[in-house]
């Protein structure tokens, strides 16, 4: 350590001292003591790291910090406690149920009836009729059953909570039979044999990954056996040389064994997307309407509501399920609930749902409209005259993600936008950091904001973003000591 680095710990301020400058800046008002106290001991402990660091430190290329830049750099750590980490961001993404991105956006009956039933108390488990204790699960049965058909229906926390309570009811102790095919992971470590092991059910795969053929179900079959199990593949398709056994079949292989079948959809439609040009999948409808003796499915895929796990089938069987103990530990919350009657109103008719679902919507608006909605963002860009800042218009191809429709290319229009200054990645970067973070999707040099996944609302959010952008410094310099 030189004299200079010397000198310059002693300049560094006493804790105490700190304290009592905030103190008057009544910055207890705003974080407990101790923690006012262990950013001052953070701001403090960095500036002499650096000190102590900087061995060719020189009297005159060091200027002292000042005692007000240190207690801001104090203020700031507080003023991080009091900003909201969960963040509303926009999606440019183009991909529509972004898992990372929270999936299905609500549409506005279910946001308002989240502040409505929030805000006060609710009948979640009071019988009006009879002025006694209800089943919170009930609020949402009778609709669930009117769009889908089933007998009867249950909601859990979310889907893969729905797979664990079926399997943990129907099959514990006892043989499941899923096809090789069939075996899936779906992000954030939901994999078929785990939770099949977690439930304590017995895991029996027959066929291969490409070929499943009905004698291997059938020779799998024994005294033992509890459950045929049929998991939609969401997010991967096997081409080529493949066969598995359609719902139909395996329905009337389980009755003929007397054993239930179980139909895992993961993102579980309502609507027949092959109305809209979209590949046909297999609806919850047709699902039940084909035998499944229960089915299970996302609040937050393509049904377009809160995160839920939804299960529908027979009534013995649901009862069941009902009554299992595991169902507590995975109940559904007051607010999902609420979120949740509010969307599943909208399917009672289906041009409803599709019109004021925003996950429908994107899914299923013509390419023309949302060529539309880029040109007139485009417009609005270019008013900003942004120096050096280049924004055009592109065909590209969003998708719907989250585990559903992995075949589907949907056609979109994007605005690409690049910088005589800056790269890319820091145009990146700087959108990820504003109030309203922009996520965008980078391809061939061209930061790509997708038309298909912004609302028209979120129009102003982007532009007030981009006015920024321009007062981006090539480097970042923030030089302390
Ligand atoms: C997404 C998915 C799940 C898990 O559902 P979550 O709602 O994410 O818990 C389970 N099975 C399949 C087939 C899925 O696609």
């Amino acid at each position: 350590m030189n004299d200079t680095q010397k000198a310059l710990l002693k300049t560094l301020p006493k804790i105490d001292g700190m304290m009592q400058n905030l103190e008057k800046e009544n910055i207890f008002e705003r974080a407990p003591k101790d923690v006012v106290k262990e950013a001052c001991r953070t701001v403090v402990e960095n500036l002499r790291y650096r000190i102590m660091k900087a061995e060719n430190i020189s009297p005159d290329s060091f200027q002292t910090p000042k005692a007000e830049d240190i207690l801001a750099d104090v203020t700031a750590i507080i003023d991080a406690l009091h900003q909201y980490h969960l963040k509303r961001v926009i999606n440019a993404t183009g991909v529509i149920l972004h898992t990372n991105l929270g999936r299905a956006p609500l549409c506005d009956e279910a946001v308002r009836r989240l502040s409505d039933i929030g805000a006060g108390y609710s009948n979640l488990e009071y019988n009006l009729k009879t002025g006694r204790r209800g089943l919170r699960y009930d609020h949402v049965q009778r609709l669930l059953c009117v769009i889908s058909g089933a007998q009867d229906a249950l909601v859990v926390n979310n889907n893969a909570a729905a797979v664990l309570l079926v399997l943990n009811t129907l099959a514990d102790g006892k043989d499941v039979i899923v096809s090789r095919g069939e075996l899936i992971e779906i992000g954030g470590e939901f994999r078929i044999p785990e939770i099949m092991e977690k439930s304590g059910a017995i895991l029996h795969e027959v066929g291969t990954t490409n070929r499943t053929h009905l004698a291997d179900y059938e020779k799998a079959i024994h005294e033992n056996t509890g459950l045929i199990l049929k998991v939609h593949t969401s997010n991967y398709k096997i081409l080529g040389f493949t066969e598995e056994i359609d719902l139909f079949t395996l329905v009337a292989l389980g009755k003929r064994f007397g054993i239930p079948v179980f139909n895992d959809l993961g993102s579980g439609c309502f609507l027949e997307l092959d109305q809209y040009g979209l590949i046909r999948e297999p609806t919850v409808q047709d699902a039940l309407a084909t035998g499944a003796d229960v089915v299970t499915l996302s609040g937050d895929k393509l049904l377009g509501g809160p995160q839920a796990g939804i299960i529908l089938g027979k009534k013995a069987l649901l009862q069941d399920i009902k009554k299992n103990a595991l169902n507590r530990a995975l109940r559904i919350d007051k607010l999902t609930l609420a979120a949740l009657e509010a969307t599943l109103m909208l399917y009672l008719n289906p041009e409803t749902a599709r019109s004021r679902s925003r996950v429908l919507r994107a899914l299923t608006d013509p390419v023309e409209q949302v060529e539309k909605k880029a040109r007139k963002l485009l417009a609005a860009i270019r008013r900003l005259k942004l120096a050096g800042i280049h924004v055009s218009l592109r065909k590209g191809i969003s998708r719907s993600g989250g585990g559903s429709l992995p075949m589907e290319d949907i056609p979109t229009f994007c605005i690409a936008l690049t910088s005589d200054r800056l790269s890319c990645h820091m145009i990146d970067e700087h959108l990820r950091r504003l109030d309203i973070p922009v996520i965008v999707r980078i391809a061939d040099d061209e930061v790509l904001m997708d038309l298909r996944t912004i609302d028209d609302k979120e129009f102003s959010f982007i532009i007030e973003g981009l006015k920024t952008v321009t007062q981006e410094k090539n480097q970042g310099t923030r030089s302390k000591v």
